[in-house]
């Protein structure tokens, strides 16, 4: 037998107020919170109080609600459409109350639900758009713990597009039959490019967008999002990203990316991972770029996560290159990239007044050659440095820089699994660093970050990067190689 839906004892409905009077007894904070809440639709507030608070008084100042600074009459709510009682008094409020119902006036006693004929609801406002969260009797904290998530995962562009959409809706009756043609308007116009572009804030490309989806019979256009995933911990992840990841039809991405993350997405959004752990076989890039334009061309929306942020060391160039040129349109969600997620971790300042103003991204893979490079020059001259995929080269990046001219005592600090509960910091100086590359222990990503402002970091939780070159001297030694 199927189970039956429970019942709702308080019926959601939405009453029009516009221009119309909302009667509100008190002069205290009840009467404040309500008139506040109110205050978000365009209903005319009346306020009746002989003894309104200054913050009340400051209220009425600022939106012009009526104000009757006299004692309370039931004349006062003569042509109300409804009615709060929030004098915090009992008696008054059952006064209240009681006229109201005579008068044939909704009534909402606050904190006495057996004298209310309504329920407020903790509201989300994306005017035109309302989401109103009722939990009958559950407490005022459960409504607004599920009005923040909702909040949240809501784009604050949704009321425009709302107000977009209403504009549009006699076109799209007179011109698009009935059925499966205006429904996919719909679905383009909230899923597609007019919304895409109200969140972009261009209104009057917006526009232009939904006219195009009205005259063409041409399926809507794919969309691909490069979306920074962060470092790896859930809730680095940006609201964006989030809300994107939530809304796509493909998820494409890279290893790095934790599984949790990936799982936000759809439960039936298609997930296609395409590498890269060392070792591992994974797409090449070409082959990436063009599984990108073909989806793009096949009208998906695509959500592209890389881990960190997308353009630094995600390949992101090329990726925008070849979408660019199939004609493919796309947008990109910035991250936390890993040199700020280790920072976090170290509570490592990455620029700190009279030490170090300026901070490089790199990777170190260009010190192979004769001429040093930029960034190495800038090292030498107070910078600090971050090193990505910098395990393998930490030898070359100690003993180049060195050579350079900076000290060996330079502090170092080397975060693996950055923002992961997993993670493992250690410090050193820039002679310890080779000791890195020797380091199987060490499976997880790894940053690197060298540079005087790393001796502000918090080195409480850290082991030394020396210990352990002591011991694979020693190891090493034990097992007749030289080091
Ligand atoms: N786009 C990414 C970087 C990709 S390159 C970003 O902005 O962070 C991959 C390198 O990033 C790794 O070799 C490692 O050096 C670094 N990295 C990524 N995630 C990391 C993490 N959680 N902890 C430490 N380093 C990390």
């Amino acid at each position: 037998m199927p189970q039956a839906t429970p019942k709702l004892n308080a019926f959601p409905v939405f009453m029009r107020v516009e221009g119309e009077a909302v009667g509100i007894v008190g002069g205290g904070e009840e009467a404040l919170a309500k008139a506040r809440l109110l205050a978000q639709s365009s209903a005319v507030l009346r306020i009746v109080s002989d003894a309104a608070s200054a913050d009340l008084l400051a209220f009425i100042a600022e939106t012009g609600a009526t104000y009757i600074a006299d004692a309370y009459d039931a004349a006062h709510l003569a042509g109300a459409v409804m009615v709060f009682a929030a004098s915090g008094n009992e008696a008054l409020d059952r006064r209240v109350a009681g006229d109201a119902r005579r008068l044939g006036i909704p009534v909402n006693a606050v904190d006495r639900p057996e004298l209310c004929d309504f329920f407020t609801p903790a509201l989300v406002n994306r005017a035109p758009v309302a989401i109103a969260i009722g939990t009958e009797g559950a407490g005022p904290v459960l409504a607004q713990m599920l009005r923040s998530r909702i909040d949240r995962m809501l784009a604050p562009s949704l009321g425009p597009l709302a107000a977009l959409a209403a504009s549009f809706r006699g076109a799209a009756e007179k011109l698009l039959p009935k059925g499966n043609a205006r429904r996919r308007f719909w679905s383009d116009f909230f899923g597609g490019a007019p919304a895409r572009a109200v969140e972009a804030g261009e209104l009057s490309q917006a526009h232009d967008a939904a006219v195009g989806l009205l005259l063409s019979n041409e399926p809507a256009s794919g969309h691909i999002a490069l979306v920074g995933a962060g470092p790896g911990a859930e809730d680095l992840l940006t609201l964006r990203a989030h809300r994107l990841l939530m809304e796509a039809d493909v998820i494409v991405h890279d290893a790095l990316v934790p599984e949790a993350i990936v799982a936000m997405g759809r439960r039936d959004a298609e997930r296609l991972p395409v590498g890269k752990r060392k070792g591992c076989h994974s797409k090449s890039q070409a082959e990436i770029n063009t599984l990108l334009v073909e989806l793009g061309h096949a009208g998906k929306r695509v959500v592209r996560l890389k881990s960190g942020d997308p353009l630094v060391f995600g390949r992101a160039g090329e990726e925008m290159a070849a979408l660019r040129d199939a004609g493919v349109a796309y947008e990109v969600v910035p991250g936390v990239t890993a040199a700020f997620a280790a920072a976090a971790d170290f509570e490592l300042p990455l620029t700190l007044r009279g030490v170090s103003s300026s901070m490089v991204f790199t990777t170190g893979h260009d010190l192979k050659g004769n001429s040093l490079p930029d960034w190495a020059k800038l090292a030498i001259s107070g910078a600090t440095v971050a090193v990505y995929m910098g395990r393998s080269v930490a030898a070359e990046v100690a003993g180049r820089l060195i050579e350079a001219g900076l000290s060996p005592d330079t502090a170092v600090a080397v975060v693996e699994n950055a923002s992961l509960a997993n993670r493992r910091r250690f410090h050193g100086t820039l002679a310890d660093l080779p000791s890195l590359e020797a380091r199987a222990d060490l499976s997880g990503p790894v940053m690197t970050i060298i540079g005087d402002a790393v001796a502000g970091a918090n080195f409480e939780r850290s082991e030394p990067l020396a210990a352990h070159r002591q011991e694979s001297v020693a190891r090493a030694a034990a097992q007749g190689v030289s080091q």
